[in-house]
């Protein structure tokens, strides 16, 4: 890696939103990796000042600064507190971009858009989502994009929702997916690629003839409602799993537990899907459901997100085992994002926790009569 300046035209676009930060530094009262390394270079406003250098050509890109503006989770956070209402993740994900352009990949990113490149998944899995699940797409009416953190690195997710959606009923299928391009763009790859993505998971969408497609991911979700029909048409309707669910009559068993819900961040504040996992927490008989004290759109982040957990565990640890001690006084967390379910499990290990965390279709499943 290189410490020149760089040619920043991404950042171009942006110049005018990062002259209105004020620098009051209301986004050091809510950014969960400043809480860990203290630095007003790692939080919103140092984020904002250092890709404002970069753009200038008053600072070279050098590591510290790469790792800065890599340090950010994109949780979006400092965003609901900034007065100056600076779209931060944009400035963050145009700086990103530009330092990609210009050669300043970090390894592991590099490693992981490699994996989809050849892969078709961020984890370097050889088999497809559909032969690692044993299922061929088919004409229906409903299809699952099942997401690759839920087929590879927590199956139990997959396996709940197929199941959830056998006991329903549903005339579902899976579709031939790949990676949602999510990853990609969030660590600044270029948007060819991106779309490529994009356009061959619409094709595999459409090649079901699906009216309707559902997701366990919150950061698939958000690429398919949010950033796909920038890019590509989507002529189908999406909705989270929680969303789907929300709308049925569910015959479900009791579980007398105290529960709590943390809000995935590409879920509630970047998508603003607050309600429909509670509502389906409150289909269920004998919960006793309690909201830590940040919750909705004031909840804190996983630490998973952005690029984070690849590049810097250490830190995305931490953040996790922060965010699952604020839940310490329920027996179970429930969230309803495979990504921040695995990244909690990291946080709880680290704090040495006893809370259980499941996604919201696991604990459903058992609880559903078929
Ligand atoms: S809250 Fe907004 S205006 Fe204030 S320092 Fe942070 S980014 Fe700048
Ligand atoms: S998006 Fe989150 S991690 Fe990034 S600067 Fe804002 S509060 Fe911090």
């Amino acid at each position: 890696m290189t410490t020149d300046y760089i040619e920043a035209k991404h950042l171009k676009g942006v110049q005018k939103t990062m002259m209105t930060c004020t620098f009051c530094g209301f986004c050091k009262s809510v950014c969960p990796v400043f809480e860990d390394i203290g630095w007003d270079t790692s939080v919103a406003r140092g984020r904002i000042i250092q890709s404002y250098g970069l753009l200038e050509k008053e600072l070279p890109a050098d590591p510290s600064v790469v790792e800065n503006i890599y340090q950010c989770t994109t949780c979006k956070d400092c965003e609901r507190r900034c007065p100056s209402s600076i779209e931060v993740v944009d400035v963050v994900e145009r700086c990103r971009k530009d330092l990609v352009a210009n050669g300043m990949i970090l390894p592991q990113h590099k490693r992981v858009i490699e994996n989809i490149l050849k892969y078709g998944n961020p984890y370097g899995e050889k088999k497809s989502i559909v032969e690692t699940l044993g299922m061929t797409p088919r004409n229906a009416e409903l299809g699952y994009f099942v997401g690759c953190t839920s087929a590879y690195r927590n199956r139990n997710i997959a396996d709940a929702t197929l199941s959830i959606l056998r006991k329903l009923g549903e005339d579902y299928t899976l579709v031939d997916e790949s990676c949602c391009g999510s990853v990609m763009q969030r660590v600044g790859w270029n948007e060819e690629d991106l779309v490529a993505l994009m356009e061959k998971n619409v094709k595999a969408v459409e090649d079901t003839g699906v009216d309707e497609m559902i997701f366990s991911c919150a950061g698939c979700y958000r690429m398919f409602k949010e950033e796909y029909p920038k890019f590509v048409k989507v002529n189908f309707k999406v909705r989270h799993v929680s969303e789907f669910l929300a709308e049925k009559e569910l015959n479900l068993s009791s579980l007398k537990k105290t529960i709590t819900y943390h809000d995935p961040c590409h879920l509630g504040r970047h998508c603003q899907v607050y309600d429909a996992p509670r509502n389906v927490l409150a289909k269920i008989p004998g919960v006793n459901f309690k909201e830590m004290t940040r919750h909705g759109d004031t909840a804190r982040c996983c630490g998973g997100g952005g690029g984070v957990r690849s590049a810097y565990p250490d830190l995305s640890g931490k953040v996790a085992g922060r965010r699952v001690a604020e839940a310490e006084f329920a027996e179970l967390l429930v969230t309803a994002c495979p990504f921040c379910v695995n990244n909690l499990k990291v946080g709880k290990d680290e704090i040495g926790s006893k809370v259980e965390i499941k996604d919201l279709v696991e604990v459903l499943d058992p609880l559903l009569s078929g």
